[in-house]
């Protein structure tokens, strides 16, 4: 369930309907501004929200007011133990400041930060960890994991609430993909503040980027989360950055910048698609918009699925083509297939978004095309839409089915309706 209240971290709404937030950390010593800044302005670049700085010392603490000055985007200060680096975060006017109640000494010190933060508007982000859960619920723990995080978490919002204060978020953190997801479902439903979302120590890019895109995916396909942080063993913080917006536009959650399909290539494959792939995906950081652009190993298929792309190619043995929103544009070259695509891009913006079709060179790709599709051939695409089209069939049938012995009638002369299927899912 999506969360009822939003709060404000700088000007980035949190929760209550505003668009995920994206958020990473800075792997830089604080103390060193200049680092961390740089580390700052590269995950704004790439389109990190909101961004958190480890606090751990007293000098980190010092820096804040310099990096707080110099930040593009808001910055979280992240505190362990110690309340009294929390005090001077907000004194320094830190955008939000993130503390686990829980270890932070003391429902007292707790409440001094409450009262700091509260006096001077500041938002908190209060968390709870599985591997720091209070003592009364270890024993919970062994027995219902989830539940005993959902509790941990809860008690941290009553306290909150006792103390008067309701600008904050939640967030609770597990390395356990499973109980990440069950534990955030549950909290959903009792609590109606934002919540953060993250896979505690994902891992690798690789492996840390797939935990993350299924744990928080599947929450985010629930409508639940309001901000995310995909953690990541890498110096580069802006590559966390680069995953979360591809989730966030996987689930068409929100759009920045185009948006690559490229088939998985097979036997069929009739150039260097892997160089060409990566050239498209480098040129198209250079643009904004959220374009979606194809590439196609082969023209087996015609155009295929890629038919709603505004822009793709696909290639054969020494030629290919360019096409738009299913409409060849022009037969080109292989070796210039990537830069006839790009100043085709750049026409249609030259044009105002506009496609520029010239109709000479469109007749040429699509007798191309004619030549080089086999509407025959059993491709991947093929295979998947016949296998759709099928399970469509079969479960219309089982309805028909349904229907008919539901009034007492039997199976119709001609047989089972599902008899003869070439492809079935079950
Ligand atoms: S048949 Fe499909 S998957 Fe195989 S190379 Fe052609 S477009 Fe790619």
């Amino acid at each position: 369930m999506a969360s009822e209240k939003q709060i404000h971290v700088g000007g980035v709404p949190i929760g209550g309907g505003a668009p995920v937030a994206v958020q990473t950390m800075t792997k830089t010593e604080t103390a060193n501004v200049a680092a961390t800044i740089e580390q700052i302005e590269k995950v704004a670049e790439v389109g990190a929200d909101i961004v958190r700085v480890a606090v751990p010392r007293d000098k980190d603490a010092a820096a804040l007011p310099e990096i707080l000055a110099r930040s593009p985007i808001p910055v979280i200060a992240d505190i362990h133990f110690n309340h009294t680096l929390a005090l001077k975060a907000i004194e320094a006017g830190a955008h939000c400041v993130r503390l686990n109640p829980g270890n932070i000494g003391g429902p007292e010190k707790v409440a001094e930060v409450v009262a700091a933060a509260k006096a001077k508007g500041t938002p908190l982000r209060i968390g709870v960890n599985s591997g720091s859960l209070p003592k009364h619920l270890l024993e919970l723990e062994f027995e219902d994991p989830v539940e005993a995080l959902v509790l941990a978490a809860e008690e941290a919002v009553a306290l909150m609430e006792r103390l008067d204060f309701t600008n904050f978020k939640v967030s609770m953190k597990s390395t356990s993909v499973p109980n990440t997801i069950a534990s955030n479902r549950k909290l959903s439903e009792r609590i109606p503040y934002p919540l953060h979302l993250g896979i505690t120590e994902a891992g690798t890019k690789w492996s840390g980027s797939l935990k993350s895109a299924v744990g928080l995916g599947t929450l985010l396909a629930d409508n639940i989360g309001d901000t995310i942080r995909i953690s990541l063993s890498t110096f580069h913080a802006e590559e966390e950055v680069k995953v979360a917006w591809e989730i966030l536009k996987a689930l068409k959650l929100r759009e920045r910048g185009p948006v690559l399909i490229a088939c998985p290539t097979c036997g069929r494959l009739q150039f260097d698609m892997d160089t060409v792939v990566a050239e498209v995906e480098e040129r198209l950081r250079a643009y904004e918009d959220p374009i979606e652009v194809s590439v196609l190993g082969c023209a087996v298929n015609g155009i295929g699925e890629a038919r709603h792309a505004d822009f793709g190619i696909t290639g054969a043995k020494d030629m290919g083509m360019i096409y738009s929103k299913g409409e060849p544009l022009k037969k080109v070259p292989t070796e210039a297939l990537v830069d006839e695509l790009f100043k085709e891009i750049d026409r249609y913006y030259a044009a105002g978004k506009t496609v520029q079709r010239d109709e000479s060179d469109a007749a040429a790709a699509r007798e191309w095309l004619a030549a080089n599709e086999d509407a025959t051939a059993m491709t991947p695409e093929r295979i998947a839409a016949l296998e759709a089209a099928a399970a469509h069939e079969d479960q219309a049938a089982e309805e028909v089915l349904d229907s008919m012995l539901t009034v007492g009638a039997g199976p119709t002369a001609g047989g089972s309706p599902v008899a003869g299927r070439r492809f079935s899912r079950r």
